[in-house]
């Protein structure tokens, strides 16, 4: 492994969860060893959309929360569905969508990101975010929420889960077969299959993908 390879698999692995410091070696092996069998078992899927309909978004690493954190930043690994911010007060996560670069803007005119944790507009009197823009989907963008699944719940849907990967914050992206050689060493089984590919660095796009 070079040491481009194992920085980025470190940091995959890892993600946010020990904060800025570096594990020694020996805490790393300790974390992939108590840490990654339960995420694998416990990874939670998370996509947004309507109720019912199609995944319209799937979220990864880098998706931004109403809290302005990334999902990376959020609680990921649980079977409990708590995805609490590690930076703030926000209680769970919750996708707030972009109109290309900039922040959506809600129906008060005012943008997203002017809008405090309870929705509560910090510029006039709105008091609920309603993003208006129309998603591919058919629906106002207002209309679709956050929804974590956990692998079960996928499955008896008839929704791809993809293979079980040992990074952290994945969220809802399945279509990682092929993209590290990090992941074929956690699993020499690797199916080389579908394979789709992707640079580390361009993980963060990914989330607009279906695989
Ligand atoms: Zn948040
Ligand atoms: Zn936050
Ligand atoms: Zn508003
Ligand atoms: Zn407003
Ligand atoms: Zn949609």
């Amino acid at each position: 492994m070079n040491h481009v390879d194992a920085y980025w698999e470190y940091h995959k692995v890892v993600g946010d969860e020990v904060g800025d410091k570096l594990l020694t070696p020996q805490q790393y092996e300790e974390y992939k060893q108590k840490v990654v069998p339960e995420r694998m078992k416990n990874r939670l899927y998370v996509s947004w959309r309507v109720e019912g309909g199609i995944d319209c978004e799937l979220i990864g690493p880098e998706s931004m929360c109403h809290c302005q954190h990334r999902y990376r930043q959020h609680h990921t690994d649980n079977p409990d569905k708590n995805t609490k911010c590690k930076h703030c007060r926000c209680k769970k996560f919750e996708y707030v969508p972009k109109m290309g670069s900039q922040p959506a803007r809600c129906k008060c005119k005012h943008y997203s990101t002017d809008h405090d944790l309870k929705k509560t507009c910090t510029k006039c009197a709105c008091t609920s975010m309603h993003i208006t823009f129309t998603c591919p989907c058919g629906n106002a963008a207002y209309l679709h929420s956050t929804c974590l699944e956990t692998k079960d719940e996928r499955l008896a849907a008839g929704k791809p889960v993809g293979k079980d990967v040992p990074y952290a914050a994945m969220g809802g992206l399945t279509g990682f077969s092929s993209l590290a050689p990090g992941y074929m060493r956690f699993d020499p089984s690797g199916a080389r299959g579908d394979t789709v590919d992707l640079e580390p660095h361009s993980v963060a796009q990914s989330s607009r993908q279906r695989f």
